[in-house]
């Protein structure tokens, strides 16, 4: 807890009271956020999942993003990583570190995003921490959830003979950061599709919990599919070849960047795409379409899993296609 108290927005208690614990009402757990501890029952046959993300402005949001979307980012990016092991996400604690700038305003839309997604996906806020920061603002959820026991789809079960697949198109997010760079009012419908695929990302939460059973590893794409299917690949002790010309590339995408050997490349090592890329064997390959039909989802084969180490790119005559960087890091 921090004592802050500002003209331009209510004092903690306050804030906590008016804007925050309306969204916790659906949990009985969460004592209205009126005391110090959330409390939470597993169902039977489960276990229980846990995840922290956070954004930071500059880094993961511009002060000029709507509070809506900075809202919707943050929770989405946790419920992506429990989309991609195949787990149901619950309820979540939101800390918050408020520089002086957000007035009310900003922070009952931020909490009107919150909402808005709690319906969405089925999540509820149980509590948090709110501090003065002498920084910028940065906004903490740590998600809970569960899956049913010995079910989670780790990053290791990858092996020799597995095909790689990935959801939806690579690189959008990627494309919209680049745009927002010049500002404009009026966007066309395709640009104003990139940018939203920055702003608000679509974690594939109906599609990852069909893939338990079907997936031998999977992860959600954050930092760069070449980058992440790196992860796969060490951890399962193997190496992933991606064939650049099945890297699932939008029609909008290819409007700003062209659809030539380098554009691909960037959207293959771009980050904040928050699609799930997966190893299954061959034999699961007919599953896997139905899974895709019957939640409405884009899957592509991109790969294949072989012995060896790393995860590269290749070109149509199966060479390695060299790359500055294979995903996002912070350091
Ligand atoms: P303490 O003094 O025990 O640290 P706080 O005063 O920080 O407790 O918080 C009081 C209650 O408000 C707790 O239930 C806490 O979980 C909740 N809370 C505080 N900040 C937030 C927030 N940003 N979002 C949701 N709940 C919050
Ligand atoms: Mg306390």
């Amino acid at each position: 807890m921090s004592g802050t108290r500002s003209n331009i927005r209510p004092g903690e208690f306050e804030l906590i009271a008016r804007i925050f614990a309306p969204l916790s009402r659906k949990l009985p757990g969460a004592f209205g956020l009126t005391d110090d501890v959330a409390v939470l029952a597993a169902p039977p046959g489960h276990e229980i999942v846990l995840k922290t993300d956070a954004v930071i402005e500059g880094v993961h949001f511009r002060k000029s993003d709507p509070p809506e979307t900075v809202a919707k980012k943050v929770l989405r990016m946790n419920i992506s990583d429990f989309a991609a092991k195949g787990a149901s996400p619950y309820a979540y604690l939101l800390a918050l570190s408020l520089p002086e700038w957000p007035d009310t305003a900003w922070l009952e839309h931020f909490a009107r995003g919150l909402g808005e997604d709690q319906e969405t996906f089925g999540v509820t806020l149980a509590g948090g921490d709110t501090d003065r920061t002498p920084g910028v603002l940065s906004v903490a959820v740590m998600m809970t959830g569960f899956v049913p026991q010995g079910t989670l789809i780790r990053r290791n079960g990858a092996a020799p003979g597995d095909l790689v697949y990935v959801t939806g198109t690579i690189g959008d997010a990627g494309g919209g950061l680049e745009l927002l760079a010049t500002p404009s009012a009026k966007r066309p419908d395709w640009e104003a599709e990139l940018v939203s695929r920055y702003l608000v990302p679509r974690p594939r939460l109906a599609f990852g919990q069909p893939l338990r059973g079907l997936a031998s590893a999977s992860l959600d794409v954050s930092d760069g599919l070449v980058g992440d299917l790196g992860h796969i690949a060490e951890v399962s002790d193997v190496r992933i070849e991606i064939d650049a010309d099945r890297v699932p590339v939008s029609p909008q995408l290819r409007q700003l960047r062209g659809n030539d050997s380098e554009a691909i490349a960037r959207a293959a090592t771009a980050g904040d795409d928050y699609e799930i890329a997966f190893t299954a064997p061959p034999s699961r390959c007919e599953a896997i379409g139905q899974v895709a039909a019957k939640t409405l989802t884009r899957v592509s084969e991109i790969g294949r899993v072989v012995a060896g180490e790393g995860a590269v790119l290749l070109d149509g005559e199966g060479r390695e296609i060299p790359l500055e960087r294979k995903g996002y890091t912070h350091f």
